[in-house]
């Protein structure tokens, strides 16, 4: 069949435009890492891969919230389940994230009360509902998630909760990424940067990074064309020895970014070193609550302590999440790991690298 007669393809003239014009520049085995989680399954589920020369290989990086989550978080989220009195509200994904000895889907197993949530607004109405118990919501996401949890810790202080709280691993992308660049295994010659991240955060957030390390840049929508357009406009530059900051989402990417989300993000939040699955402690690539709302800071509150997390035995999300490996070279992938018996995080969440390859044609793996 065709590439370009299915559904996902609304305008295959274009797309086969920008594909045409990608391959006649004659780009020599550049390494394009797409950040964003949902770029990589948007990648995998058009075959974009397919269409593109040998020449250019796309690797997957650590735009998946719940894969960079560290193994410590996901044992801490884990250890407040097992309190007396506690309802754990989540977002799906987490539950089935191996921890160090146990998950949030055994601990369910067991009779712990673990509730999937679709916003902090039903973990908020979970809350009101049992006043009798603590109602925990365990926060994980990027500066798309963030406000939204912002938002919800507001909400709890003017309705005066008193047993609401968030257990909050939120990250941020351009320290991640600044990290990256500095790591001597780094061998990516520009990035497709995330479409939802850069709607809040703005063109503007990744400008000292583009400029300090020289590296080509383009934010990139998730249509397939938004996709091969950024695609094209790395090539060109890096084909044209240029390092610029393009935005080809400018439909929903604004310079400045939203700065209503961003003044509710840094009303609740502020900034601290977080560690990332793989990467490690990253300088300010992480989001705790402020003061001002440490009534609702379930790390505040609850006495939980996570002696020694010990990452997934043989798993090599570590390497996936920093495109040094594809998940075809885990020795895991396939036999032991999937997604229905996932050894690792990347395996588990829709938005994970492994979980990618292995739904999609593994042969656009390159
Ligand atoms: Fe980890 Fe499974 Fe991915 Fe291997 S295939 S890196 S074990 S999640």
């Amino acid at each position: 069949m065709d590439i370009f007669s299915s559904a996902e393809f609304r305008d295959p003239e274009i797309a086969g435009r920008l594909v045409r014009e990608i391959r006649k520049i004659n780009a020599r085995g550049i390494s394009l890492m797409e950040v964003c989680g949902t770029h990589t399954m948007a990648i995998f589920r058009t075959g974009i891969r397919s269409l593109l020369p040998d020449s250019i290989r796309l690797v997957s990086g650590p735009g998946c919230p719940v894969c960079v989550t560290s193994q410590r978080e996901i044992d801490t989220f884990v250890a407040l389940a097992g309190m007396k009195d506690v309802i754990i509200t989540t977002f799906g994904d987490l539950i089935r994230v191996p921890g160090s000895r146990s998950s949030l889907q055994k601990e369910r197993a067991e009779g712990r009360d673990i509730r999937v949530v679709y916003s902090i607004v039903d973990a908020i109405d979970i809350a009101r509902k049992n006043p009798d118990k603590k109602v925990i919501f365990l926060g994980v996401g990027f500066e798309t998630t963030a406000p939204t949890i912002a938002a919800g810790l507001i909400m709890a202080k003017e309705m005066k909760l008193d047993n609401f709280y968030a257990a909050c691993a939120h990250k941020r992308v351009p320290p991640a990424l600044k990290a990256l660049l500095k790591s001597p295994s780094m061998n990516i010659d520009g990035f497709l940067l995330p479409g939802h991240v850069s709607v809040i955060i703005g063109e503007e957030a990744y400008r000292s990074m583009v400029e300090t390390h020289r590296i080509p840049c383009v934010i990139t929508g998730f249509e397939p064309t938004d996709i091969l357009q950024g695609i094209l406009a790395l090539v060109i530059q890096i084909n044209s020895g240029q390092a610029r900051l393009e935005n080809a989402y400018s439909r929903a990417v604004l310079p400045q970014g939203n700065p209503r989300a961003m003044k509710m993000l840094y009303q609740v939040f502020e900034s601290e070193d977080a560690e990332w699955r793989g990467i490690g402690v990253i300088q300010n690539s992480g989001l705790r609550i402020r003061n001002e709302y440490r009534e609702f800071d379930a790390l505040r509150y609850f006495d939980v302590f996570v002696d020694e997390s010990t990452e997934p035995k043989g798993c090599s999300c570590g390497q996936v999440l920093t495109g040094t490996i594809t998940p075809l070279q885990c020795p895991l992938f396939r036999s032991v790991c999937t997604p229905e018996e996932p050894v690792g995080p990347c395996m588990v969440s829709t938005e994970g690298t492994c979980a990618a390859y292995y739904r999609f044609s593994t042969d656009q793996g390159r």
